[in-house]
């Protein structure tokens, strides 16, 4: 098959990032960016759920009805392939293959992994997953995105800046303007007041709020790379959002609502009309503050 159009989801083996792939899937037949096959690379860092979440797919009662797959007829194909976002060897191993397969390029690029964990001895793992890793993800894969594609970080409104002392806010607004060492320069001295323990005359919430940091940062260095493509001309319309409270592994049951009401926004910003908005930071299908 030829494919038209080409999508990657990381963290889709459960959870929102799943309800994407799907909602993608069902959505794409009636989206302004249909011209014909799509694929979509479902990416996760194991491979045993990775595969087993597209054989969900593949018997999925709502895609059947839809007829959204190629194999009952449809407009689209998923496809597995292994990615740990942390991982540098996975990316570019990813990258090569996109390059090879599809030479083009992409049109489609939602980063959703993300790890939610609230322990202040592993503040290095939650930065290096949910802002390294996906302005790694960002940064690699935004050249290979062809004109008129979407960028879609999936952030959190604990990215907020509303508790942050209006310094350190004004620090935040201030990198988000500026380039992506002064989000990556917030990020480290976040840790380094947090290892001598000065997080609070600093102005950071608490030591355990890693997750809420690493999502502004998502948000700060979205906004940044979204300003840098705008200055280049670029037409790829690059957004954060929050998909709201949801209920999945993340929340542990804490969530009210389901995982296709969490994809709505994230896959509104892949598929949908978004009148050229680009360094926005969404929720419930509109742009809100940061
Ligand atoms: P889940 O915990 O259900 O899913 C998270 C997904 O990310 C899993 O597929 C997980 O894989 C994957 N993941 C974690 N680390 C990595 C990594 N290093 N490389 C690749 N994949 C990884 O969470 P949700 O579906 O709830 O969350 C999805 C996104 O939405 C996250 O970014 C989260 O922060 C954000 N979010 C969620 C909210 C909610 O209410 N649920 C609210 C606001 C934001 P594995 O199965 O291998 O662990």
């Amino acid at each position: 098959t030829v494919y038209s159009r080409i999508a990657i989801v990381t963290g889709a083996n459960k959870g929102i990032g799943l309800a994407i792939v799907r909602n993608l899937a069902l959505q794409y037949p009636k989206s302004s960016l249909n011209s014909g096959p799509l694929l979509i690379y479902l990416t996760a860092r194991s491979s045993v759920r990775g595969e087993e979440a597209v054989k969900t797919l593949l018997i999925d009662p709502q895609l059947k009805a839809a007829k959204a797959l190629k194999q009952d007829g449809g407009l689209t194909t998923i496809t597995f392939h292994g990615l740990d976002i942390t991982d540098e060897n996975d990316i570019s191993s990813l990258k090569n293959l996109i390059k090879k397969e599809h030479p083009d390029g992409i049109d489609i690029l939602v980063n959703n992994a993300g790890i939610f964990m609230m322990d202040i001895n592993i503040v290095k793992t939650v930065l290096r997953t949910n802002y390294s890793g996906t302005l790694a993800m960002t940064t690699e894969f935004l050249p290979l995105i062809r004109p008129e594609g979407r960028l879609v970080n999936v952030a959190s409104s604990d990215g907020q800046l509303i508790p942050y002392s209006e310094s350190l806010k004004q620090t935040f607004i201030d990198a988000s303007k500026t380039s992506i060492e002064a989000c990556t320069t917030l990020m480290e001295r976040f840790t380094a007041d947090v290892l001598t323990e000065r997080e609070k005359p600093e102005g950071w919430p608490s030591a355990e709020y890693a997750y809420a940091v690493s999502k502004a940062g998502v948000i700060a260095s979205t906004k940044v790379i979204a300003m840098e493509a705008e200055k280049n001309e670029g037409k790829v319309l690059i957004n954060a959002c929050c998909p709201g409270f949801v209920n999945t592994d993340m929340t542990r049951g804490h969530g009210h609502m389901t995982v296709d009401e969490g994809a709505n926004t994230p896959v509104l910003l892949a598929l949908g009309d978004i009148e050229g908005t680009t360094g926005g930071f969404w929720k419930d299908g509109a742009v809100i503050e940061w």
